[in-house]
């Protein structure tokens, strides 16, 4: 049932849309991601009041020009729009539909847009309660990690209906540069996860191959140029390549930092999982990515980019 409500995603340009009365947005999980979401809604000309249990993400982001609220019935307190970005399905779904949560004190009218990644289970569950409390809900998660939020180049995944889609588009433009629709409430957590698992699988797949070839004894430089130049080239080989010193941009580059963090690749697996249990899907690639990823996460490595997979693979090379 649920693959019939995701089965077509739109791309949507980057042209202007003229927003229409939504300037006062309430932003929710001032992190790593939203601090720098926040601070592009600022830019655009949105008012922006934010909360985050954490004083240190309140502080860092009044420097943006975001006023700070101290619980979220205060932060969303005459909103046209929530955004929030956090970091669990349990953190979200209290957020939304707990006591104090968004959904009990947030104007009606108003547009709620959740972009954490998270179980589509979880938009299905807020979405009918939103609905019925009379205020719009989309989730939206993003690609394009702490750099793209903080240069608005992000992707946003959306599900939900049309015209909250459309809606969401001045606010999505001033944190992102492309829009996809869908399809109905969970598409875009369906489209977000399917999505990191490709791109678990190719980083591991690309790791293994490198590691082999260099074992043999090719120039690393030439298995890559390689690679990029026949059938097996993939963003994982042309853009974030394990190996360090042959993309001088990709994370391996520099100490496997700034990157996307194993510890996040670990949990999207783990939901990717978990969602393709439910439909009993055969995930055998995404399986053994999920186990790998946790090994170099039990090893103490989780903060640093998942790419760090090659390291492991060569020490267990070197062992022989
Ligand atoms: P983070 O831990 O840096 O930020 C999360 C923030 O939420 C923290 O500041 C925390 O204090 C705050 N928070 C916790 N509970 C809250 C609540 N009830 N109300 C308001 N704020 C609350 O994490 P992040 O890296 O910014 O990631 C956030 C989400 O974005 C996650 O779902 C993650 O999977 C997703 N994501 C992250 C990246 C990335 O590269 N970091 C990329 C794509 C998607």
């Amino acid at each position: 049932m649920a693959a019939r409500t995701i089965s077509r995603c739109f791309v949507v340009s980057t042209r202007s849309y003229s927003s229409k009365a939504d300037k006062n947005v309430a932003f929710l999980g001032l992190g790593n991601m939203g601090g720098y979401m926040a601070a592009n809604l600022v830019k655009k000309g949105f008012n922006v009041r934010g909360y985050d249990p954490s004083k240190d993400a309140l502080s860092a982001a009044a420097k943006n020009g975001v006023s700070g609220a101290t619980s979220i019935a205060a932060a969303v307190d005459g909103a046209d729009v929530v955004v929030s970005i956090l970091p669990s399905n349990k953190v979200v779904l209290d957020a939304y539909l707990g006591q104090d949560g968004v959904v009990k004190h947030v104007p009606k009218g108003s547009l709620l847009i959740d972009s954490s990644t998270v179980d589509p289970n979880v938009p299905k569950q807020i979405f009918p309660v939103a609905t019925e409390s009379g205020v719009a809900f989309i989730d939206a998660p993003v690609s394009g990690g702490v750099m793209g939020a903080q240069n608005a180049t992000l992707a946003f995944m959306v599900g939900g209906n049309k015209d909250d889609f459309d809606r969401s588009l001045p606010m999505l433009q001033a944190m992102g540069a492309k829009h996809f629709h869908c399809g109905g409430s969970g598409a875009g957590q369906v489209a977000k996860l399917s999505n990191n698992m490709l791109m678990g699988i190719t980083g591991m797949a690309t790791a293994e191959c490198m590691n082999m070839g260099i074992k043999m004894g090719l120039d690393p430089k030439v298995l890559l140029d390689v690679l990029n130049n026949s059938s097996a080239r993939s963003w994982s080989t042309e853009v974030y390549c394990p190996v360090p010193g042959l993309v001088p941009t990709a994370p391996s580059s520099r100490d496997y930092d700034g990157g996307f963090k194993n510890e996040l690749m670990v949990k999207d697996l783990e939901l990717a999982s978990s969602m393709a249990l439910g439909i009993r899907s055969p995930i055998p690639l995404g399986a053994v990515a999920t186990q790998l990823y946790r090994i170099v996460q039990s090893r103490g490595y989780g903060q640093k980019d998942f790419s760090f997979i090659y390291q492991l693979l060569k020490e267990e090379a070197t062992k022989k």
